[in-house]
């Protein structure tokens, strides 16, 4: 004989914290310990507490003082004060499913809905329920019942937790055709929910179905009604003492399943009564029928109710999970309903198995997180870029978000140069390379640095390729140092030596430029293997002594300017680099001992170019013939000449 034990078959979730809270305080507490009607609905489980000291009152008027228990359905609104006004010790084992729906109805009753329960009128829950709107909620169980409901303008609609679905669902679409507006909340618990569709699935497949549960078991009737769809053969007891054993052997599959209040030594019992399964076998098999979670895991789970604040999740868990507003996105405006729709199916990440209040506590944005850890490992072992947005500027560095993880970037990684102050990067995005990364102790490191030196690489290669020799490009000046000038030519930095600044004598760089000048230069040599570069700013223009030659000759009476005095003569520029001599003899028509008798540097003066040594580039000039264009100049010997030139460099 095979025996299929049904998926959460035994103790609901409410049940079972009803009676563990009980057993904690028939053991820890002086009190003498009351039940506000029979804890469950399970009367050895309720005898076996009564022996251990439970007594299981009907109306308060019975007591004055003790602890009393109210139990996993609740009780209404009136009766919950009327003990707190008593004095009394209370335990409120009410499951926080039942609260919910307390809350609800108490919510929209003072809003002014009319509350509809569907549900049996005589059941404690629904009697619980029914006391959180004054008792004025219209109870129906039927479709008769629904049929015979009033016209109303707005209408809450709540269900009794162990209903099946069939019947919310066909008395629930009756009820939107007898009011304008209608909330409608599925508040049939997830247990039960989960608990009935096992109940079905195992029910179609065997030959006989034993569902265990007290006679008067709301939840355990259904669980009988669903089986009878599906099963011919269905036996309704309370223990295996209710079964004929004989009965049963003649099928080869029987199906076993139990109410919520039906404790697992019951169906322990059951089982090993019918000799065919072991006790740890069993218990496997109970256990097994429940999704095992764990904190820190991610599980997939269905979306159940979606309100302002939370979102209700099925994990197919004993309870449901509860994702609170903060734990639903990074982005702290986004609201629940935008995110997630009923019955989506969603991946949620386990904080806590119990919230206090009987939810596990689900988090859809550390799912998130964990996917973007993912890809920052991904990244970190692929060597690939990521994005990251600057958020502050801490000690040694920035703090940055990176895949909506926080992360730290070394004041050393900011840039390729050496950065002052490293707040002009609080608030910006740029890529970076994840350069440490570990999961566990959250940590994540990255460098700009490495991403703008590949950039700098890529864009040397570029440039490289397209510098030519003599070609003249555009460059800005980085620095000026005493033996020339660095400029930038777009990633590559190129040197014009304090010679190729100027065809004039230079004695500093700062003469002619000043750093972030954009200048025009010539590339005079190459090296790319040593990465040099020679570049120079005078070769842009023409050669002074070439312009000077072509647009003036010898016999031309031109302009100058005194540049320097010494005692053989006077220097006389006659353009940007070239300078000519004015002999002493030459300067005037009287006799004077020095140039600095009759001259000054800086004064400008007319002279007649009287020779053009063009090998030695060398202009000889007249002041004092300088009135006489037409007559033939006079001639310096050379051995003057050659004397004079020796001088000027001995003296310059
Ligand atoms: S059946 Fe559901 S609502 Fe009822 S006590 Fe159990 S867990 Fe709570």
């Amino acid at each position: 004989m095979e025996i299929i034990i049904a998926k959460n078959a035994g103790f609901c979730f409410g049940v079972k914290r009803a009676v563990d809270m009980t057993i904690n305080e028939l053991n820890s507490s002086r009190n003498h310990v009351y039940s506000y009607g029979p804890l469950i609905h399970n009367p050895q489980v309720v005898s076996s507490l009564e022996k251990d000291g439970l007594t299981t009152i009907n109306s308060l008027d019975d007591i004055n003082n003790g602890s009393i228990i109210i139990r996993s359905h609740g009780v209404p609104k009136s009766v919950k004060q009327r003990m707190e006004d008593l004095n009394l010790d209370l335990v409120d084992c009410t499951c926080p499913y039942v609260i919910s729906v307390h809350k609800k109805v108490e919510d929209y009753s003072n809003k002014g809905y009319d509350i509809i329960i569907i549900g049996d009128y005589n059941h404690p829950e629904v009697i619980g329920i029914n006391g959180w709107c004054d008792n004025k909620a219209h109870i129906i169980n039927s479709k008769e019942d629904a049929l015979n409901l009033p016209k109303m303008d707005k209408v809450c609609v709540v269900s009794q937790t162990t209903n099946t679905l069939e019947k919310f669902e066909l008395l629930s679409e009756i009820v939107q055709t007898k009011a304008n507006e209608v909330s409608l909340f599925n508040t049939i618990c997830n247990a039960t929910k989960v608990r009935q569709e096992s109940v079905e699935e195992v029910s179609k497949k065997v030959d006989a179905m034993i569902v265990i549960g007290g006679q008067s078991s709301s939840n355990t009737k259904k669980l009988v009604e669903i089986s009878k769809k599906y099963c011919n053969n269905v036996y309704h007891i309370e223990t295996i003492k209710d079964l004929s054993l004989q009965d049963i052997q003649i099928f080869n599959t029987i199906g076993i399943t139990a109410g919520a209040s039906t404790p697992d030594w019951i169906i322990k019992e059951a089982v090993e009564a019918m000799d065919n399964l072991n006790n740890d076998e069993m218990m496997e098999a109970i256990e097994s029928s429940f999704t095992r979670i764990h904190r820190g895991e991610v599980v997939k789970g269905t979306v159940l109710y979606v309100t302002d604040n939370e979102v209700m999740v099925n994990i197919n868990y004993k309870i449901d999970g509860i994702i609170n507003r903060d734990e639903l996105s990074k982005d702290p405006d986004v609201k629940p309903r935008d995110l997630f729709k009923v019955g989506e199916e969603i991946q949620v990440y386990i904080i806590k198995l119990d919230d206090g209040q009987g939810n596990v506590v689900l988090s859809a944005k550390r799912v998130d997180d964990l996917k973007n850890w993912d890809v920052l490992e991904e990244s970190f072992n692929s060597k690939s870029e990521v994005e990251c947005k600057v958020l502050s500027v801490v000690k040694g560095g920035l703090t940055v978000l990176v895949l909506g993880i926080n992360g730290f970037m070394p004041a050393s990684h900011v840039s390729t140069s050496y950065i002052t102050d490293l707040n002009q990067f609080k608030g910006r995005t740029f890529k970076a390379r994840v350069i440490d990364l570990d999961k566990d102790k959250r940590r994540v490191i990255v460098s700009r640095k490495d991403v703008e030196k590949e950039e700098l690489n890529k864009k040397k290669t570029v440039l490289w390729d397209k510098l030519e020799l003599n070609a003249i490009i555009e460059g800005t000046v980085q620095r000026l140092t005493d033996f020339g000038a660095f400029v930038d030519l777009g990633g590559v930095d190129g040197l014009i030596h304090i010679s190729d600044l100027s065809w004039n004598r230079v004695k500093h760089p700062s003469e002619i430029l000043k750093a972030g000048d954009k200048v025009e230069v010539k590339i005079l040599s190459l090296d790319k293997e040593k990465n040099r570069i020679s570049l120079g700013l005078k070769q842009t223009v023409e050669e002074p002594w070439t312009l000077f030659k072509s647009t003036v000759n010898v016999g031309d009476v031109v302009e100058g300017k005194v540049v320097n005095l010494l005692d053989f003569g006077a220097f006389v520029r006659l353009n940007e680099g070239v300078d000519g001599l004015l002999h002493v003899s030459q300067i005037s028509k009287d006799h004077i001992n020095k140039p600095s008798d009759i001259l000054k540097v800086g004064e400008s003066i007319t002279v007649k170019v009287i020779e053009i040594n063009d090998e030695e580039r060398r202009i000889s000039l007249s002041a004092k013939d300088a009135d006489s264009v037409d007559e033939a100049p006079e001639v310096i010997a050379n051995e003057e000449v050659e004397t004079t030139i020796e001088d000027i460099i001995n003296n310059n």
